[in-house]
């Protein structure tokens, strides 16, 4: 059996090391192994392994962070999976910190009633998890290949049997997973690499797969903005009593809601959002200076220096901060076991919708997600039981020609960052569907195999805000503030049939 994995963050390499144990695997990444979401996660991955925990709990949780549109059986089969995902960690090589009595060292994050986020190297978890992935996979019978762009997917009689890579070389297989990872490199402002371009996504649509819920983007409430990047502070800062204050030094987020500065996400962001409009600024501060400066410097080594980098000392004083595009809730439709809805298609990590985050993701999630979807993947097919079923309500679909491409991915993310953004409205959102029309009437001027894929996912998640006359989770539309219950569904997108 021959097995093509797509991505080399969490989901992707966990997938090929599985797989290599009964096929023959090919890797491919677009940019190097560690040019992932993966590599940048800082605060942790959350999973009920203490003895007070439980995975219904952990499930309890997410439920009521996600904004009613949660899946509960791909919920529970996250939270279920969780101490077995973290067991297997382990098993590779990665080194959770632990406490002076060796039992691991678990935080609070946003949304989760009790610690239990693993983390490593203090805030280095995304580092520890993707060089023991690396190390292991240098140690297996995986064909890596790395710089490599996969621009289409193979579709024969309904069934995807290969990609095209860098739009020339053809790559068979009897099954391709998915594991592309996010879209934040869509908007300007973001905390993700430059190729989280939701290609994923892109190529999955084309090859007439389901895509769920594309509106829904988290936006990080805390980053330092920087002139081409936005440093994200980790909420396990918060976990640990950060807290946030506006122009006049108040702590607004006591007013908000009751867990105050560990509300959910999109809480968090949005009453950022409206406070930096209320004092006519581009954001607010954060201030954790008055704990122990050796202690934040240990615990928080990844953000000390990244900060202390760009100008500021989190131990001396609030630094400056604001929210930035971070993670894409929606994705590729999968169902628990990661089948999408087209024979021989898989997907699993952020790329994929599997319903476990609903409309807004708890923080450490979503590591978890891509560990345990990508090993239930693997574990399907191995099995190779067909495609998931089309998941039941209104199916939207959506014209797409194939040359569609902006000009650049700097129009594209700049088109984003103003018009679908973290507010929205329709006169926006539409403003963003005329220009995406009118790119696709123009020649490609980019030979970035990427670029049609980047646009196209775009284009998904603009005509599904403009459909969803809500506010919900990380969708928040300043036109419909508040959530509508006829809403209370997912949006469906399918390629339309010439
Ligand atoms: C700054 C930051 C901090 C975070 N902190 C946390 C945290 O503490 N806890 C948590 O749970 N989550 C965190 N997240 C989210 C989490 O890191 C990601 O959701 C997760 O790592 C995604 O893993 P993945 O394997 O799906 O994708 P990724 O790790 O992003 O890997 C995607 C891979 O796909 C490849 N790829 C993409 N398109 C193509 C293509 N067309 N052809 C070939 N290859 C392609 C890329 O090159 C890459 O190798 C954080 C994210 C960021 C950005």
């Amino acid at each position: 059996m021959r097995i093509l994995v797509i991505g080399s963050g969490l989901a992707g390499i966990n997938a090929a090391l599985l797989a290599s144990e009964f096929a023959d695997v090919t890797l491919l990444s677009k940019g190097p192994l560690e040019q992932t979401n993966t590599q940048r996660a800082q605060g942790g991955i959350a999973a009920a392994v203490a003895a007070l925990d439980d995975p219904r709990r952990h499930a309890e949780d997410t439920i009521r962070a996600g904004a009613g549109l949660c899946d509960p059986d791909a919920v529970h089969a996250l939270t279920g999976d969780g101490p077995e995902a973290i067991e297997r960690l382990l098993q590779l090589g990665v080194e959770f910190d632990r406490k002076a009595d060796g039992a691991l060292a678990l935080a609070t994050e946003g949304a989760h009633t009790i610690p239990r986020v693993l983390h490593a190297g203090g805030d280095r978890t995304g580092v520890h998890i993707q060089s023991a992935l690396v190390a292991r996979l240098a140690e297996c019978d995986v064909d890596v290949r790395t710089h490599v762009t996969v621009s289409e997917l193979i579709v024969e009689a309904g069934r995807c049997v290969g990609v095209v890579t860098d739009g020339r070389e053809t790559l068979l297989a009897d099954a391709v997973l998915l594991a592309t990872g996010g879209a934040g490199a869509l908007y300007r402002t973001t905390t993700n690499p430059a190729n989280a371009t939701g290609d994923g996504i892109a190529l999955a649509f084309r090859a007439g797969a389901v895509v769920r819920d594309p509106e829904f983007v988290q936006f990080h409430p805390t980053a330092l903005l920087g002139a081409n990047s936005a440093f994200l502070i980790s909420e396990a800062l918060r976990g640990e009593g950060a807290v946030l204050r506006n122009a006049a030094g108040e702590r607004f987020m006591i007013q908000v809601h009751p867990d105050a500065e560990l509300a959910p996400r999109s809480v968090v962001a949005r009453a950022i959002t409206e406070t930096m409009h209320r004092d006519d600024a581009d954001h607010v501060m954060l201030d954790i200076s008055h704990l122990d400066a050796d202690f934040l410097r240990e615990r928080f080594p990844g953000v000390y220096r990244g900060a202390l980098n760009r100008g500021h000392d989190i131990t001396a004083g609030p630094i400056s901060v604001a929210p930035a595009a971070h993670y894409h809730m929606g994705g590729v439709y999968t169902d628990v076991a990661g089948r999408t809805t087209v024979p021989g298609l898989y997907a699993a990590g952020e790329c994929a919708s599997t319903g476990a985050h609903g409309a807004n993701r708890v923080a450490s999630n979503s590591l978890l997600e891509a560990a345990v979807f990508s090993s239930r993947a693997i574990d399907a097919i191995r099995r190779e039981p067909g495609p998931a079923r089309a998941p039941s309500g209104e199916m939207r679909t959506l014209h797409w020609r194939l040359e569609g491409c902006a000009p650049s991915l700097e129009r594209l993310q700049a088109t984003m960052n103003d018009l679908v953004g973290i507010t929205r409205n329709e006169a926006g959102l539409q403003n963003a569907l005329d220009r995406f029309s009118e790119w696709s009437a123009e020649p490609p001027t980019q030979v970035d195999p990427s670029l049609p894929l980047a646009t196209l996912t775009a284009r998904l998640i603009a005509e599904a805000a403009l459909q969803r006359t809500e506010s919900r989770g990380g969708h928040l539309r300043l036109d419909h503030p508040g959530e509508d219950p006829t809403w209370h569904r997912h949006s469906l997108w399918q390629l339309a049939r010439e």
